[in-house]
């Protein structure tokens, strides 16, 4: 009787250190009030209804581009495209894939002006970027993939740079957004051809400080790569040792077409 009192006591001292601890917050996503279980980035940010939509994915992608198989446990192999021709990048991480309640988050960061959701992404990259460099050797400094200032004059504040915050503190880097900058407005990729797709490469310029630094670059989605590419190789040329790439999501040809930027309905990215 006694120990199942204590049990009892116990159990609701552990709820009560969890509120004043943890405290309750509003699911970044439904923004319904929830009660966090545990400290880890999802259990803090999503509520346990919206917590699965988040998961990282785990299996089944490429691990050079993060190209999604169709089957989300299929083996982690590379693509086609990459046994063809590797990315100019080392590590490629990616959070999940571009769809459903990722795919609405980094909308609502985006073009909504959703603070809360560009924190709750560079949160989630933090912890991935964390995880990744705890085995491997950090990166010196984290680049935001630069917006054209035409871009950030339109939305007013710039997607990349806000999601970077959270990781340059996770991996006690400085973020550097004058050390890569956009040559010219980009278009959405979906539209361009392969010749359009080569003459992105003037797009970026790079500081000659990045000669010899560890690069990580940061970007909200990948969608064929191609901007990604053409900032890593400037990178590159500019004399960086190496660079290593974080996104947010990752697009799949196996998504529904409605979720796909430049198709149906899904809205063009840069
Ligand atoms: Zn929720
Ligand atoms: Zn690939």
């Amino acid at each position: 009787m006694l120990s199942r009192l204590s049990s009892a006591v116990r159990q609701a001292a552990s709820l009560v250190t969890q509120f004043c601890v943890l405290g309750e917050r509003r699911c970044v996503s439904c923004h319904e009030p929830f009660l966090p279980e545990k400290s880890d980035a999802l259990s803090a940010l999503f509520c346990p209804r919206c917590r699965p939509s988040f998961r990282r994915r785990e299996a089944g992608y490429c691990p050079y581009c993060g190209e999604p198989s169709a089957l989300e446990d299929a083996p982690i192999a590379p693509c086609g495209e990459c046994l063809r021709k590797l990315p100019p990048w080392n590590d490629f991480l990616f959070h999940g894939v571009y769809e459903g309640a990722l795919r609405e988050l980094i909308l609502r960061g985006k073009f909504s002006g959703g603070l809360d959701a560009l924190e709750a992404l560079g949160r989630m990259l933090a912890a991935l970027c964390h995880e990744h460099y705890a085995a491997t050797l950090p990166p010196h400094v984290l680049i935001p993939l630069p917006l054209h200032p035409s871009r950030l004059k339109e939305r007013g504040l710039d997607q990349c740079v806000e999601m970077a915050r959270p990781v340059a503190q996770a991996l006690s880097i400085p973020m550097r957004s004058d050390m890569l900058w956009r040559t010219a407005a980009s278009v959405p990729q979906a539209t361009l051809d392969r010749a359009e797709r080569k003459r992105l490469r003037q797009l970026f310029g790079a500081s000659a400080e990045v000669r010899g630094l560890r690069i990580l670059l940061l970007d909200d989605v990948c969608t064929t790569g191609a901007t990604l590419s053409r900032a890593a190789e400037c990178l590159l040329e500019a004399g960086a040792l190496s660079v290593d790439v974080v996104v947010a999501a990752r697009t799949s040809l196996h998504s529904p077409p409605a979720e796909r930027p430049g198709k149906g309905g899904g809205r063009a990215l840069p």
